[in-house]
């Protein structure tokens, strides 16, 4: 017998971005060109430019770019900095390592604090080094909001306080690429200066839409910036009809868009989005939990508080490579799941669970890793899908 070439059934999509896309916006997005300057589609825009600041909770500023998360990462650094500003970024992992060796490639000056990855942000290191600079050096600090390498969240609250209580002016800017849509996530009310995210997580679109929202202050910090810019220039979009996009818009992603928004913000609500997304996490966790116990598969962050409800990153015992357990997934299985980044390479494997998901598609992904652990012989205890079914059927 020949072993077949591709699994059947259907894609189980469980890696932590992009995501799943609803069959109601794979089919709003697949429009006919039309004409970006068209009355009817300057309408169905500003609906969108309307309903994405409600769901990044805020009533400033907004700015779209056609390309990845990347694209708004490194418009929010070309229009609020010049080069030598000083940027502090909080390190969580592989994101926050990359966007500041992006900030150093336009040369700002990024300082960093620094910190152990499964152990998450260190606050009481923001706050010493908020007190030394009495000079108010600092001009931001850098933070995602959700490690996606990690699977451990932010509390940016907590960070504005020490902003706050340090009285530094410092601008606050949190990269919500896998957290908005997902997990609770209120700019205004945290005091977030600069909120940058995508479409392909929470949004539940396609690669190649991403945006940043952006406060007053920003706005007067943006006016003063002498970092080389010119598609992504803020100054320049606000002249255009649409207030972003230099050139062509890309139309058929607000016509997902515009569903999409109606998913989270009619048909769900944004509190049961995020409710879901927690009751999903715990799922997941309480599989892992199962598992674990020494040398077994475990949860990358052993503090609760800091559990992201999106994305699970999990540990593999010492000799066994994540690798193996994504490739019988996939290859055996039609489930993605997500790799280790970076320094995580070979050491972790990501469940996500962020977007179009319910209780069955958690499940299924459950007992696909429950099966590939067995398949590749990783030590485990047996029944971490029952421990999840328990918890779900608990919460009725
Ligand atoms: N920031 C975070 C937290 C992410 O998870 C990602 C991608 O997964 C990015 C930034 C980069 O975004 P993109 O891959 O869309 O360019």
């Amino acid at each position: 017998m020949t072993t077949p070439k591709k699994p059947r059934g259907r894609l189980f999509f469980a890696n932590p971005g992009p995501t799943n896309i609803p069959d109601s916006i794979l089919h709003a997005q697949a429009h006919f060109t039309v004409d970006f300057m068209d009355a009817d589609f300057i309408e169905l825009y500003n609906h969108c430019f309307d309903g994405l600041k409600k769901v990044v909770k805020t009533n400033q500023h907004l700015f779209f770019y056609a390309g990845s998360g990347h694209a708004a990462w490194e418009a929010s650094l070309v229009n609020l900095f010049s080069p030598n500003d000083r940027l502090l970024i909080l390190e969580t992992g592989h994101f926050s390592e990359k966007w500041g060796e992006m900030a150093r490639a336009h040369g700002l000056d990024v300082q960093t604090v620094p910190s152990e990855w499964n152990k998450g942000a260190d606050y009481e290191g923001l706050k010493a080094a908020l007190e030394a600079d009495t000079g108010h050096v600092i001009k931001a600090v850098g933070c995602v909001h959700n490690e996606t390498s990690t699977g451990m969240v932010m509390d940016l609250p907590r960070v504005r306080a020490i902003l706050d209580a340090a009285r530094h002016p410092a601008l606050l800017l949190a990269d919500t690429i896998s957290s908005l849509g997902s997990l609770d996530f209120r700019m205004d009310e945290w005091g977030i200066d600069c909120a940058v995210g995508g479409s392909q997580k929470g949004l539940m679109m396609h690669t190649g839409l991403s945006f940043t929202a952006i406060s007053d202050k920003a706005m007067k910090a943006h006016q003063v910036s002498t970092c080389p810019k010119h598609y992504f220039n803020w100054t320049v979009m606000l002249a255009r009809p649409h207030k972003s996009f230099l050139g062509t818009v890309p139309t058929s992603f607000f016509f997902g868009l515009k569903e999409s928004l109606r998913l989270l913000l009619e048909e769900e609500g944004m509190d049961n989005v995020v409710s879901r997304h927690a009751r999903l996490g715990e799922a997941v966790r309480r599989a892992v939990q199962h598992w674990s116990g020494n040398q077994r598969p475990r949860l990358f962050s052993d503090d609760p508080a800091r559990y992201s409800n999106s994305v699970t990153a999990v540990r593999m015992p010492e000799g066994f490579n994540a690798d193996d357990i994504r490739k019988t997934a996939m290859n055996r299985f039609n489930v993605s799941l997500g790799g280790g980044l970076s320094r995580l390479s070979g050491q972790v494997f990501r469940i996500g669970h962020m977007g179009d998901l319910n209780e069955p598609m958690i499940l299924g992904t459950l007992s696909v890793v429950e099966m590939a652990l067995k398949i590749n012989g990783v030590p485990h205890a047996p029944g971490g899908v029952d421990a999840a079914i328990a918890y779900l059927a608990e919460q009725g």
